[in-house]
């Protein structure tokens, strides 16, 4: 058995960050900037107003009050995306609505809530305005020429606002990798037909497509193989040269009739690892023709809790993400959380809750077996217990939260 932090480390070896190519900035959320994007124009490109009201002098306000109102006449109207016909002279004003560009002649706005209308051609002023009130100056949040974000920026929808405004269409970014899912295993069925006798359903694929599609990659469901060693060699061959990355679960242990790992040893240069971690400890991992192939273990927990430590970051490595792991927390332990020594990392799945102070609780989500796919449905984190018989309560733990 080689320890968690040696195995990931080989696979880590093998895996390169994909290349950039451009993509819609509609599709970006989450990828990875490969280029560094400037902008040539201010943003806001013209000075304009903040609030609906009046543009003014701040001069002719000065003195007005409640008690004291200056009446002006007002001389247009400025709707947002109009451009004022004139220039204000002093002693007038002109109707300004949010956004609308302020006219030539004009320093200060004042909000309409502190104005009351006189007849339509004229306005009382209630109160005095500095010069610049509610004026938000042309390049206030972005100036002309200005380096705006920089390679390895992962996009946000703040990011692709950015964008947007400062007129990308498309921007080169890391690619999204794209990663086959296989199930492997004769007993395997899927649907609602009644289960044969040896039959279970399929519940790996599914799982891996969806963790696959929430850590941020493209999934693709490359079917169920049965347990058949030229069938899974032609399948993962095929494979190969439309995916960046492909998961297989079952068939890596060492069963008579676990084909993945020999076709991997054949095909290509095959990792195969026995880690010292509980559930998961088989891994295949190899390249073939320079794509990852991740040979998970067949156990419904194994192969998510290896998705996660094996297949995820490397993953998102190939995408260029800089946060590759899932976040850990400190948490106590409401209840016993109980192992054996056996020379392994335990990895109990636990549902983790916050307290208002902001301290983490746990407690065990249920059947600890690799078979035990329901306690994985209420878990949202992953305790790691190292090599001992566990925590009592009360204890702290270190977990993986996994939402
Ligand atoms: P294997 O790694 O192929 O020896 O499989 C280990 C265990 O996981 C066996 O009990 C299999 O029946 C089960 N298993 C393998 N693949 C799947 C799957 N896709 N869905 C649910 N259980 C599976
Ligand atoms: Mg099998």
């Amino acid at each position: 058995m080689i320890p968690l932090e040696e195995a990931q480390a080989r696979i880590d070896r093998d895996i390169e960050v994909l290349p950039p190519v451009q993509v819609p900035i509609g599709q970006t959320r989450g990828l990875v900037l490969a280029e560094s994007v400037a902008t040539m124009e201010a943003i806001p490109p013209f000075a304009n107003t903040a609030m609906d009201g009046f543009a003014v002098r701040s001069l002719d306000t000065v003195g007005a009050s409640d008690d004291t109102p200056i009446t002006v006449p007002v001389v247009g109207t400025i709707a947002a995306g109009a451009v004022a016909d004139r220039p204000l002279e002093a002693g007038q004003a002109m109707r300004i609505m949010t956004g609308a560009p302020m006219p030539d002649g004009a320093d200060a706005v004042i909000m309409v809530e502190l104005t009351n209308p006189v007849g339509n051609d004229a306005v009382e002023l209630r109160a005095e305005v500095p010069v610049g009130n509610h004026v938000r100056p042309a390049g206030d949040d972005l100036a002309a020429d200005t380096v705006v974000f920089e390679p390895g920026a992962v996009l946000t929808p703040g990011h692709i606002g950015v964008l947007a405004s400062v007129g990308r269409e498309t921007v080169l970014v890391h690619q999204r990798p794209r990663v086959g899912v296989f199930s492997t295993g004769d007993e395997l069925t899927v649907g609602p037909s009644p289960l044969q006798a040896g039959q279970i359903r399929d519940s790996n694929r599914p799982t891996l497509l969806s963790l696959v599609e929430e850590a941020g990659f493209e999934a693709v469901d490359l079917g169920l193989l049965r347990d058949d060693e030229a069938a899974i060699e032609a399948a993962l061959r095929d494979a190969v040269g439309s995916v960046d990355a492909l998961l297989t679960s079952g068939g890596v242990s060492m069963g008579d009739f676990d084909f993945v790992k020999q076709v991997l040893a054949k095909l290509g240069d095959l990792n195969w690892m026995q880690i010292a971690i509980k559930p998961a400890k088989p891994l295949a991992f190899g390249l073939l023709l320079d794509t990852p192939i991740f040979g998970l273990p067949g156990n419904p927990v194994s192969s998510m809790v290896s998705f996660e430590l094996f297949a995820r970051p490397a993953l998102r490595k190939m995408m260029g993400r800089p946060d590759v792991l899932r976040p850990h927390v400190l948490a106590l332990a409401d209840e016993p959380l109980r192992r054996h020594t056996d020379g392994k990392t335990h990895f109990q799945r636990v549902v983790l809750s916050q307290e208002n102070d902001g301290a983490w609780r746990v407690r065990s989500a249920g059947g600890q077996g690799s078979h035990q796919l329901s306690a994985m449905a209420t878990a949202n984190g992953l305790a790691v217990l190292p090599d001992g018989d566990g925590v009592a309560v009360g204890g702290q733990v270190r977990a993986l939260l996994l939402d």
